[in-house]
């Protein structure tokens, strides 16, 4: 090893250079990480080359400084980062690009590496006195690119690619084998299919030109230096926290006081901050430091009715009382994201200019400020929705500059408007892989799967010991649990629940694991899904389908057979082979009794078929009295039952919905439910005992009391007390509010205390302590998630730990270490924003259907725009309603802009008056010359429904009051929900259409066709899952609920 000294200068963080000695360790063996390797390095902990490709390229410092984003791409392969460039980036583009290459480093599915430069003894260079430090940089990746061609002995060509023009110039011809060329050439002569690499090239070459010409004029006051801000934080004379900006009112924003609120009772509601100076270039979502402003200048929150304001936690609606109020002096963290815009429509004649223009784009999400983006494409891409990522906001920019990565598509077409969901909530979900799907085992008739011999030594097997069925939606393809139930001799019961062995197919840090992982879900949209495991997993072999062999994970529970207490439990890996594949009605009647024809009995003799029914019928009701029995126990314990599913759809057999029944309140929905959380809630147990500091586990907080006041006002309004002191007390006192005449209103209620709920989370053990872990909703001690290992990666997580606590009981290895306490709490949060990420895009693909089905009516003319609503709060200026015909919520405005009221007429019906309106506690009333018309909670109204269109944002529903009185329509009255499957079929019968008529190609129409199969697929969720997570209030908005019912139970 040679020793030898390294300059390094240095930025300081006041701009100050800084001029440091190192000492430097040179090393003759340092790992290439390429399979061509003739020298023996020490490859081992990392990614490798491949050696069947053409070349290696090797970025020079600018490139992966400004066009990492191009070598992100996972088309480009034999990606060479030198340290020299990496540690570039970590000076000059800060931790958060640093920690993007870093990623990419690590990411299996990216073809690069890291190659040391700088401690390789025949790569290193040190730099020459008056060489600039660019120059040097350039000399010491051009000399990496060389090592790399002798190292592998001139077996692989080395591409260098820079964007420094003289760089090309001098080195291009100097050694045969290294080639250094632009980035452009580059692209141009090895990726030219790789068209939206050429794109974002231009893009972002384009927006670092603009940036060069920048002015100087200041627009914001600078930000203070890191560490003036955090001696501010810790002597208390600034505030940290994320910057929050109101939805309904943009220039409003709030900071989200992270911990501080026990020491400052003030700041318990956080710190607002009005205006955009105020907000200093500072974007929502970014970590900011504050400093507060006088308390003369203190202002109250907007509290007037905005859009879509339906679905606030009663809480927020503050008073309008002055609250603490700052302004950003400095930001610790940018949150910048993938952001899409749309190009705004141009007005007037264009300047016919070759070059690019600088456009202001405006983003999809209001709360983002307008970005702006140079291109040569501002004419083409007008009215098109493009995806943007932020570079820069400089002080004397008065918008931030960014560049365009990719065009989406029209603004208002069904697939760009599903993409901008997706991309919205960093929903990433590209098809699997060959990489992944190689990976995956086969079945097909040619090579159909067995079940490995070892596999069958070690697991046990409950083929012919175990009547094993499962209970799901009609219909349904992947059936991830199963359940049995018998009497052992010594006349004790046995529960099994049997769940689908995901973890034996999905091996931890394979690539399918880690795609599994970074989903960590399966996404539903209203018309479609996005698996977490690629099909051959989700519908074949891990589903437990019935007649064939199948590997599980199960839980066996002796239970007293008088007092139902357990006398043991039994976890382990099993053998099953299900015999019947139920659904609900079936198993329904089945236990009614009624005449019931069961498929997997139809062929053999009737004595046989007698008694292999009433096997069937014995387990069941075995299995109702067991389940009754949990129930009852958890009901004891404070269990809520909130707003649960109203419909169901049914599917033929090519699974097209025919038909959509009232969910008929079958009790074995109900079995099949407590036994799922049952077992959920025993895994828990075992894990914890087992790993008390690192176990996965999910906890439902109780509510804060402040959001329960809409629900206890709106309550005490038709006479009714709710008491929110306790779960047990709540579900009572909702279970109480019944009003006879209309059911609407303890459904609402339930609506407004699922509302108030805290979310479910999942957690690792060792971060809370265990009078944390207990699951409000479920009213258990300790919950988790185990039995949807095929669309929830935590329960692949918790399967994974159930096998470690099995093997230390049996004292045997556990296998490969377990994840630590903050590796798992890092990977709980990961999951946990996954899952809100999945519930806004569901709730949003929701509206996006909604708005797309009443697009193509006119509301003037169209029975089916105008339907009954039923107010559930007031505002200042109008009302919030609820039309549970289509599952809408929203505001209906009283007063409008120019100062009218809303009058009702003698016959109930309404028109705009110049008058005034005033606000009580449980209703409103508007004043005109017409006389006093009031509007009272839980009112049912007449509603016109429109389309209020934005081309630069999502479209909203605009609901209009025509009548006080209630909506008798025409029609039969509906079940409350049918509308909402039409309405999605309708659309996407649409938008077929529309792409059809677009482009006859043929390639389009199977796409389509396909994802009308899978929109109409069943069981995923199955009505199980729903009817849990709609307890667990994982599921916030009965809109959702309902509207995974209709679409995919
Ligand atoms: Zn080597």
């Amino acid at each position: 090893m040679i020793k030898t000294e390294k300059i390094l200068h240095l930025k300081s963080c006041r701009g100050r250079k800084v001029r440091v000695v190192r000492e430097h360790y040179l090393r003759e063996q340092v790992p290439c990480f390429s399979s061509l390797c003739q020298a023996d390095c020490d490859n081992a902990d990392g990614k490798v080359l491949p050696g069947d490709l053409t070349h290696y390229v090797v970025p020079d410092v600018g490139v992966v400084v400004d066009y990492l984003e191009i070598l992100e791409f996972r088309e480009l392969q034999g990606v060479v980062f030198t340290q020299t460039a990496c540690q570039a980036v970590q000076h000059s583009k800060g931790r958060r690009q640093y920690n993007r290459l870093r990623n990419l480093l690590k990411d299996p599915r990216h073809d690069c590496v890291l190659f040391a430069n700088e401690f390789q003894e025949y790569s290193y260079c040190p730099r020459e006195k008056g060489e600039s430090q660019e120059k040097w940089q350039t000399r010491c990746v051009y000399s990496a690119a060389v090592w790399y061609y002798n190292h592998l002995a001139g077996m692989m060509d080395v591409v260098m690619i820079t964007e420094d023009q003289d760089a090309v110039a001098q080195y291009s011809s100097l050694n045969s084998g290294v080639y250094v060329i632009s980035v452009q050439d580059y692209l141009q002569d090895f990726w030219s299919q790789v068209q939206a690499a050429h794109e974002l090239y231009s893009s972002i070459s384009q927006a670092l030109q603009e940036k060069e010409s920048e002015g100087t004029e200041r627009e914001f006051t600078e930000h203070l230096p890191a560490e003036v801000l955090e001696a501010g934080i810790k002597s208390g004379r600034y505030i940290q926290g994320t910057l929050n900006v109101s939805k309904h009112q943009h220039s409003e924003a709030s900071i989200m006081t992270e911990g501080l609120s026990n020491k400052n009772k003030d700041l318990s509601w956080g710190v607002l901050v009005c205006g955009g100076k105020n907000r200093n270039r500072a974007v929502h979502g970014d970590v900011v430091v504050v400093e507060l402003l006088p308390k003369s200048e203190w202002r109250g929150k907007d509290t007037a009715l905005t859009e879509a304001q339906g679905e606030e936690k009663s809480g927020e609606e503050a008073d309008s009382k002055p609250m603490p109020t700052g302004r950003v002096v400095g930001i610790l963290q940018r949150n910048w994201r993938d952001f899409v815009v749309t190009f705004p429509p141009r007005e007037g004649p264009q300047p016919q200019s070759r070059n690019s223009q600088r456009i202001l784009a405006v983003p999809w999400d209001r709360r983002i400020p307008k970005i702006r983006i140079s291109t040569q494409q501002a004419d083409a891409l007008q009215d098109h929705r493009v995806v943007v990522r932020i570079d820069s906001w400089e002080s004397t920019s008065q918008y931030p500059n960014g560049h365009s990565v990719r065009v989406l598509g029209r603004a208002g077409e069904l697939e760009t408007e599903v993409q901008t969901i997706l991309i919205e909530n960093c929903i990433h979900v590209p098809p699997f892989s060959d990489a992944q799907l190689r990976e995956m085992p086969v079945n097909s008739p040619e090579r159909p799967w067995r079940m490995d011999p070892a596999q069958v030594a070690e697991r046990r097997d409950l083929r012919e010991s175990h009547l094993v069925f499962s209970i799901d939606p009609r219909g349904c393809e992947d059936v991830d649990d199963t359940l049995s139930v018998r009497s052992l001799t010594g006349g004790e019961l046995e529960l099994g629940v049997h769940i689908a062995d995901v973890t034996h197919f999905v091996p931890e840090g394979s690539l399918t694991d880690l795609e599994a992982r970074s989903r960590a879900t399966t996404y539903y949209l209203a018309d479609r899904r996005y698996d977490m495991l690629p099909a051959v997993l989700s519908a074949d072999l891990c589903s437990l389908l019935g007649g064939v062999d199948r590997y599980a994970m199960s839980v066996l529970w002796e239970l007293d057979a008088q007092t139902l207490e357990v006398r043991n439990v039994w976890y382990g890996r099993t053998l099953i082979r299900s015999s019947y594949q139920l659904h609900y009605e079936l198993a329904q009647a089945l236990l009614n009794a009624e005449q019931a024809e069961v498929p997997e009995l139809a062929g053999l003799g009737s004595e046989e078929k007698d008694a292999k029914l009433a096997e069937l019928t014995q387990a069941l009701e075995m299995l109702t009295h067991v389940a009754r029995h949990l129930r009852a126990q958890r009901d004891r314990g404070g269990a809520l039952e909130l707003e649960g599913v109203e419909v169901r759809a049914q599917l033929d057999e090519e699974r097209n919905i025919t038909a959509l029944v009232p969910r008929l309140p079958l009790e074995v929905h109900e079995t099949v439910a407590e036994c799922m959380i049952y077992a959920n809630h025993w895994v828990a147990r075992k894990i914890q005992e087992a790993f008390p500091h690192q176990a996965l586990l999910r906890r439902h907080p109780p509510p804060r009391q402040e959001f329960f006041s809409q629900l206890v006002d709106s309550a005490a309004a038709r006479g009714f007390t709710i008491d929110t002191r306790t779960n047990k007390a709540l579900a009572e006192s909702l279970d109480r509010a019944l009003d006879p005449q209309d059911p609407l209103v303890n459904r609402l209620l339930r609506i407004m205390a699922t509302t108030a709920m805290s979310q479910a989370l999942y957690f690792s053990t060792g971060l809370q302590s265990q009078d944390q872990y207990y699951h409000y909703g479920l009213a258990l001690d300790r919950y988790t998630h185990f039995t949807s290992p095929i669309r929830r990666y935590a329960d692949i997580v918790v399967h994974r730990l159930l096998t470690a606590a099995i093997s230390m009981d049996t004292r045997a290895d556990p296998g490969r270490a377990l994840a630590n306490n903050k590796e798992l709490e890092e990977l709980a949060h990961h999951i946990n924003t996954k899952n809100w990420a999945s519930q806004r895009a569901q709730k949003l693909s929701t509206e996006l259907f909604q708005c797309l089905y009443f697009k193509e009516r006119d509301p003037e003319s169209d029975p089916r725009c105008v339907a009954d609503a039923v107010i559930y709060a007031i505002r200042d200026n109008g009302v919030l309603v609820f039309v549970s015909e289509y599952g809408v919520k929203g505001p209906v405005y009283l007063r409008n802009r120019e100062g009218q009221v809303v009058a009702a007429g003698r016959d109930g019906r309404c028109e705009w008056q110049s008058g005034s309106v005033r606000r009580h506690a449980d209703h409103i009333t508007t004043v005109s010359s017409c006389g006093t018309s009031t509007f009272t909670l839980f009112d049912h109204i007449t509603i016109r429904i429109s389309v209020r269109s934005t081309s630069c944002h999502a479209d909203s529903l605009n609901l209009e009051v025509i009548s006080n009185k209630p909506h008798r329509s025409a029609e039969p009255q509906q079940p409350s929900s049918q509308g909402r499957c039409q309405l999605v079929q309708e659309v996407v019968r649409l938008a077929e259409e529309a792409s059809q008529q677009a482009q006859e190609k043929a390639a389009r129409r199977p796409k389509l066709s396909r994802e009308e199969r899978e929109f109409s697929q069943s069981k995923t969720p199955n009505l199980y899952s729903l009817l849990e997570e709609i307890r667990e209030l994982a599921l916030l908005d009965l809109d959702m609920a309902a509207h995974v019912c209709a679409t995919t139970a």
